[in-house]
């Protein structure tokens, strides 16, 4: 349920409603946009009933939403969701946010060597997985918290923030310690006790699409993490599971304007997952910008045949720097920067 305010609501009008709300054991979302302010109620909407809510000051009409995303979902929120992390970068902006790195972060060393070079190139954000979910439990399994302070010191030494994946509810706070963004892995998208924890946090997070999951599962997922009241959420469409073996996954580009249509959330678009191979990388990359994406995640490695993991869809530094020069002129075309 939504209860949209008049454009003449005051302050005490809102705060009002808010309380009425809360006193029927409900929770009001406050979404400010440009054209309107919106109360979202998350609960038992049958409560509501009690209450003539139309009747209250300042209250312009109260309307169910029926997407089964509610604070996902356009009808709460008309305007694009924005938010501004350190360093002056802000996702869901004109601006398409670029994060780089490993698939795993495997030394010091070798991660402030790519950090450098792909901050060189443009990227605002390195990535890199600490904790790894790898399909064989004999894989590299990621250094831990270990990986976790490497990536931060490298982040700090360049002026770049941190995405790195959270895996149990029993890291959240440990990873909340070194990143900036928390990673939701493909993997974890209906991990739910993971997304309400990630919720709780209030921390930035990427939410990638489970290997079989539907757009509006992972809509479902992000209401998760919007329900416990954290709004800085970012979609990853990372290809899907489908028959054909050509390619690791198949990216789903259709997903994007289907998710830019149905969510205010920004959607970021991950061409080394969602081809798994090195050659196909650049050309999905530009794929997901032309289609509307708003920020790219590509993996980097300067040994992709060393690399622990992934190393099949790791760009070199050079490789990807081509990628952000090409990347401009695409963005340019429609209006973006990146
Ligand atoms: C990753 O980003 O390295 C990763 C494991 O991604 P996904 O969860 O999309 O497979
Ligand atoms: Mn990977």
């Amino acid at each position: 349920m939504i209860i949209v305010l008049k454009k003449t609501a005051t302050p005490q009008e809102l705060e009002y409603i808010c309380q009425k709300v809360r006193e029927l054991g409900l929770t009001p979302q406050v979404s400010r946009g440009i054209e309107r302010t919106v109360i979202g109620v998350i609960g038992d909407e049958e409560k509501l009933q009690v209450q003539p809510l139309e009747a209250f000051p300042g209250v312009e009409h109260v309307m169910a939403i029926l997407k089964p995303y509610k604070l996902a979902s356009r009808d709460y929120r008309a305007e694009n969701t924005e938010f501004d992390m350190e360093h002056g970068v802000k996702v869901g902006g004109k601006r398409i946010v670029v994060m780089a790195g490993p698939c795993s972060v495997e030394n010091y060393d070798m991660l402030l060597d790519l950090a450098k070079s792909v901050k060189k190139a443009g990227a605002t954000f390195l990535r890199g997985g600490a904790f790894k979910p790898r399909t064989s439990p004999y894989s590299f399994q990621g250094l831990g918290e270990d990986g976790l302070k490497y990536l931060r010191q490298a982040a700090d030494e360049t002026g770049m923030l941190v995405c790195t994946e959270v895996m149990d509810t029993r890291q959240v706070d440990l990873v909340c310690k070194y990143a900036d963004m928390l990673q939701i892995g493909a993997r974890n998208m209906q991990n739910f006790d993971l997304l309400k924890e990630c919720g709780i946090s209030k921390k930035p997070v990427l939410l990638k699409r489970g290997l079989s999951a539907t757009v509006k599962d992972l809509l479902m997922s992000a209401e998760y993490l919007l329900s416990k009241g954290n709004f800085k959420v970012m979609l990853c469409e990372r290809g899907i599971r489908t028959f054909e073996t050509a390619t690791r996954n198949t990216l789903d580009l259709n997903a994007i304007p289907v998710i830019k249509k149905e969510t205010h959330l920004p959607v970021l678009v991950d061409p080394s997952h969602g081809t798994g191979y090195r050659d196909f990388v650049a050309p999905m990359a530009m794929a997901g910008i032309a289609a509307g994406c708003d920020g790219l995640m590509v993996e980097v490695h300067q040994c992709p045949e060393e690399a622990k993991s992934d190393g099949e869809q790791s760009l070199l530094p050079k490789q990807f720097d081509e990628l952000m020069k090409k990347s401009r002129a695409i963005a340019q075309a429609i209006g973006r920067d990146i």
